[in-house]
């Protein structure tokens, strides 16, 4: 065997087997970083098949314990050990911070659906969303009503599998087939990751990615998408690009009371909601729209008739239950402690997160955090700074270009600025994962922030 094989399969094979994992991880990291909120915890759960106790076996709440179990191959998890070892990722805004209060909620949370029930495509034949079960939107309605933030009156609810597969159907709806060219869409910097991929990634001739809003202008018509509070940093946002002919996407994703004051009710023609941040029920996969003209409602539907004819009516139905316990917390009659109300105690949580994380780069002069104005909130009467569900940071150390790659090379995996059209001294971090993790987030950045220059 000669001298360059020997060394393959000896010495150098180290060499090999690491590039072989680098190149791995990169894959899988690469295929994660580039779907938006991938979620990299493997849940598996049972449904509970159980028609004791329901009327005419309907979907019911049941009385018994489910038979659900829970795997985590996430790396992080509470009793894993090796401290400084451990790999934190924090890109994904994965809301898992909100299990534990839907643990404690209990069983009186749980569905049951029986085994003949959601046979058929359809939910209601005389609803222009044909697909939508009549309770998600009783529920939403109800939420909306409840927490003030948007209008529901003379809107057409449209039901989406989340507010992900709601985007791409106003980008259809909004546009028209028989255009010379493809429809600009475009969002201010710095705009939620997804915009850009989610709009061009079939290299559709109906519309294409325009980026920035704020160096935009055109005479023809365009689609801008006004997200507030903002993904990433989360600022309140209001339309900028220049043009006479733009069509304006409202994402109100955060626009609920545990991350921002709630000022008014949103009363835009078109506003896309989702339990993934509502509630933190990602893996339900439900978003609404709410849609003042039916023209663009009705065209939203075709899309989702012609992708996926409709949506999972199993998932409807939890995110209906899960509005529901909600909203009942705030009911008059209800016996639940007012700080156990969803809204109060993830408002709570979400003061201590943030708290904890300015008290560490307050002191720090390597990072920085955007300053949000505060504003009372018409919900809850308080007044207060944002909580956004991400920290937009700033590395403000004129030797860190790349803000993403410092933080990777101590364990913290957050998503580079560049991938909001931003600076990379800026990185996005979940606010909404683990305790643990998070935990393991300010201890490091605390440490980080003690650290000499040379030291990075
Ligand atoms: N819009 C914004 C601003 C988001 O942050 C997200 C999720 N990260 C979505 C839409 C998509 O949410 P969903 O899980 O409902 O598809």
């Amino acid at each position: 065997m000669g001298k360059g094989h020997q060394s393959l399969l000896g010495f150098d094979f180290k060499i090999f087997f690491v590039l072989s994992v680098a190149l791995n991880v990169g894959l899988i990291s690469k295929v994660l970083y580039q779907g938006e909120e991938g979620n990299q915890e493997n849940k598996i759960s049972m449904i509970c098949l159980d028609t004791k106790g329901s009327r005419h076996g309907d979907a019911h709440i049941s009385m018994r314990r489910t038979l659900a179990y829970t795997t985590t191959s996430n790396n992080v998890t509470e009793d894993s050990s090796g401290g400084d070892d451990i790999v934190i990722d924090l890109d994904h805004g994965n809301p898992a911070m909100y299990e534990e209060y839907w643990k404690h909620r209990g069983d009186e949370i749980t569905v049951v659906i029986p085994g003949w029930q959601f046979i058929s495509y359809f939910s209601d034949l005389k609803n222009l969303c044909w697909f939508l079960e009549p309770e998600l939107a009783k529920q939403a309605i109800r939420l909306h009503n409840l927490v003030g933030n948007a209008v529901t009156q003379d809107r057409h609810i449209v039901v989406g599998t989340g507010s992900s597969q709601l985007y791409e159907a106003i980008l259809y709806a909004l546009t028209t087939a028989d255009s010379p060219e493809p429809m600009s869409v475009v969002s201010a910097t710095p705009y939620y990751s997804a915009y850009p991929l989610q709009t061009n990634y079939l290299k559709s001739g109906l519309h294409r990615w325009a980026g920035d809003a704020q160096n935009f202008s055109t005479n023809e018509p365009y689609i801008e998408v006004v997200t507030s509070p903002n993904n990433p940093d989360g600022s309140i946002r209001q339309a900028v690009a220049n043009g006479d002919k733009g069509i304006l996407v409202h994402d109100l994703a955060y626009y609920w009371p545990q991350y921002t004051p709630i000022t008014h009710q949103a009363d835009e023609d078109i506003m896309l909601f989702t339990i993934s941040k509502s509630t933190g029920h990602a893996g339900s996969r439900i978003g609404w729209a709410l849609i003042k003209d039916p023209e663009i409602a009705k065209k939203m539907t075709k899309f989702m008739e012609i992708s996926t004819i409709g949506v999972s009516k199993e998932s409807q139905i939890r995110a209906a239950r899960i509005l529901q316990a909600v909203s009942d917390d705030y009911d008059s009659i209800s016996t639940v402690n007012d700080d156990d109300r969803f809204f109060d105690y993830s408002y709570s949580f979400m003061v201590k997160r943030w708290n904890e994380l300015k008290a560490v780069v307050d002191k720090s002069e390597k990072f920085s955090l955007p300053k949000l104005p505060p504003d009372t909130c018409t919900f809850s009467g308080k007044t207060f700074e944002p909580l956004p569900a991400f920290a937009w940071l700033k590395c403000e150390e004129e030797t860190v270009d790349d803000c993403a790659s410092y933080l990777r090379s101590h364990k913290i995996l957050t998503r580079a600025g560049k991938h909001f059209g931003a600076s990379s001294k800026y990185v996005r971090i979940s606010m909404l994962d683990t305790s643990y993790k998070f935990k393991i987030l300010t201890e490091r950045l605390s440490k980080l922030s003690t650290m000499k220059s040379r030291e990075f």
